[in-house]
């Protein structure tokens, strides 16, 4: 037993303070429960904070009031043509239908509004206008009004409280947590049921490098907070991890500004070309592989060119407008100009943009956007490691499962501590599906941990 420190008891604890921990917390509150949020940090921010805050869902409400055609079958399937059928087609089922109620649910119960983002065009492996966001378009944001749902529906939220053990029994059954204050001091809180919402490993150097070796030398470009603690609790309590070394990574990263470009440039019409000047992938095909694309060419850089008609449809959105005010943007009237503003080989990078007007494409990409004009537009950018994928394997109600096949009894997880619906490897990413996993996962563990009580 865990002893040292004061002790008290709470219901539901909940481990991290992110999309997934808050949406937990809300949903456990619902069911009665009383909640404590522990989060490590000063503040409730995360990978969710740093996101673009964008999520994935279908059959959602807002979906259907702009007429779009989009149910739980689609978007499983859509999942499953991602990533070759090798996503666990129990755990993307039950996303894939719970994801769009989720969303309701936290709109019209929590007063987070969260509606479908018509600006982003079906690409990079869904079929169908499913992202959906606060009307911010920020992580931020929604971190914001999460956290004022949590307070609003009685939620404790305990940062600074750094969760270094769990207490269980033999046969598995989560009895209490122990965290760190910034002082040093030790608390004990035993809890009815446990939700580790810490998130994945990408802070963790060794477990990256020992579960994704593709990526062991690649920058981190996620929340430094997430050191994999909810995978190694896990791992000591007999539970099955799955699909290690999935992870996204993004092509898109501007150098050196370190702000994410958003994938709404590309899907625009946008290309990437290299230090050559010329395209050397079918942008829109893989947003997760294209990081390591990126990574592999000359110099480990790319340039996103675009132009005028693309910049003024994606002004407005939070990290794209500070970008162009820290002078991330090269300008160029002509071919020539822009080649001379990045320094790009002019012949090369002419007959990269003729092939566009021609139409031909040899990595299969379809421009249905009209073609680049001038009026040229180009931002730098690198690939990273954005987050792991892998983790711990749950069931359809988010519950931890035993490497032997059994459910630990009031153990759950979800968002990036949980295993994801994207597969192995790094190329089964379908946008917005990191917050769609801490929204949908969050609310069943939330609601599955104050039910077992
Ligand atoms: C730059 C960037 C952009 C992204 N953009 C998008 C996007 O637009 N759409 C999308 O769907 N996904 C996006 N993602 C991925 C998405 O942000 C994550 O998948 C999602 O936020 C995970 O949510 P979470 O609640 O599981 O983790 P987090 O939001 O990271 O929260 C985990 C929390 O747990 C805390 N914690 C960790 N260990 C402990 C401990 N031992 N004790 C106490 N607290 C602990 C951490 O401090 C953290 O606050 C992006 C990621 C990055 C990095």
């Amino acid at each position: 037993m865990l002893t040292d420190g004061e002790t008290m008891s709470v219901d539901v604890v909940i481990v991290g303070g992110g999309a997934c921990g808050l949406t937990a917390a809300l949903a456990a509150r619902d069911a009665g429960a009383e909640v404590l949020v522990l989060e490590r940090h000063r503040r409730c921010a995360g990978s969710s904070a740093m996101s673009l805050g964008a999520l994935c869902a279908a059959g959602s409400r807002s979906q259907a009031d702009h007429r779009i055609e989009d149910d739980a079958a689609r978007f499983l399937a859509d999942i499953m043509r991602k990533t070759d059928d090798r996503a666990d087609p129990v755990l993307a089922g039950a996303v894939a239908r719970e994801s769009g109620p989720a969303l309701d649910w936290l709109s019209a119960r929590h007063a987070v509004p969260i509606a479908v983002d018509l600006a982003w065009r079906p690409a990079f492996g869904h079929s169908a206008r499913r992202m959906h966001s606060v009307p911010e378009r920020t992580g931020e944001a929604l971190m914001a009004r999460l956290q004022n749902a949590a307070e609003q529906a009685g939620a404790m939220v305990l940062t600074q409280a750094d969760v270094t053990d769990l207490d269980s029994t033999p046969d598995g059954r989560v009895q209490a947590v122990r965290y760190r204050r910034p002082d040093g001091a030790a608390s004990v809180v035993a809890c009815g049921a446990l939700v580790l919402a810490s998130c994945g490993f990408g802070a963790n150097r060794a477990m990256v490098a020992r579960h994704i070796p593709a990526m062991r030398d690649a920058r981190y470009f996620g929340w430094e907070e997430n050191t994999g603690d909810a995978i190694r609790w896990g791992q000591a309590m007999g539970a099955a991890l799955g699909d290690m070394d999935a992870y996204q990574g993004l092509g898109l990263l501007a150098e050196p500004h370190g702000i994410d470009l958003n994938p709404r440039l590309l899907i625009e019409g946008g290309i990437q070309v290299n230090a050559q000047g010329l395209r050397f992938s079918h942008e829109l095909d893989d947003v997760s592989g294209q990081g390591a694309r990126v990574i592999a060419q000359p110099g480990g850089f790319a340039w996103v060119i675009y132009d005028e008609r693309i910049d003024a449809a994606c002004r407005g959105l939070a990290q794209y407008d500070a970008l162009i005010g820290l002078g991330a943007m090269r300008s160029g009237d002509s071919v020539a100009a822009l080649a001379l503003a990045c320094g790009l080989p002019e012949p090369e990078l002419t007959e990269t943009l003729a092939s566009l007007e021609r139409g031909g494409d040899r990595f299969g990409r379809q421009f249905d956007q009209p073609p680049l004009r001038p009026g040229f537009r180009a931002i730098k950018v690198t690939g990273a490691l954005f987050h792991t994928q892998g983790g711990l394997v749950v069931d359809a109600t988010a519950r931890v499962v035993r490497r032997d096949g059994q459910v630990l009894p009031n153990l759950f997880a979800g968002g990036g501590a949980a295993r994801s619906i994207g597969g192995p490897g790094g190329s089964g990413y379908l946008p917005g599906a990191g917050l769609c996993m801490a929204v949908t996962l969050g609310r069943l563990a939330g609601r599955g941990a104050a039910t077992v009580l």
